[in-house]
């Protein structure tokens, strides 16, 4: 699992999120609208859950052909030209973000 020195946190686990979210976590935008998770297998057998914004998601449809309505588990090989587009963020500050903006 990556490890990320967070200014706040210090040494944390990152989470993958979409650009959006990323620097909405990072205060660098207000707020991101609806937000998915996307399921992606990058290595065998791990799946991992990502965030990912709607403006985001409606990319994956054009480029990728995904129908953002059902981002379930992915193939592989598309699971990682994904995960490629994904920002890193701070696991802890990305919680933290969450439970502001549902508050
Ligand atoms: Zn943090």
């Amino acid at each position: 699992m990556a490890l990320i020195i967070c200014d706040k946190h210090g040494e944390s686990v990152v989470s993958y999120v979409s650009p959006a979210i990323a620097d909405a976590v990072n205060g660098v935008r207000h707020d991101v609208d609806h937000i998915a998770d996307v399921r992606l297998q990058v290595t065998e057998g791990a799946v991992g859950v990502h965030p990912i914004d709607s403006e985001f998601a409606s990319r994956l449809q054009r480029e990728f052909g995904i129908d953002p309505n059902d981002l379930s588990a992915l193939p592989e090989e598309q699971s990682f030209e994904i995960l490629c587009e994904l920002k890193l963020v701070c696991a802890m500050c990305f919680n933290e973000w969450t439970q502001r903006r549902t508050r």
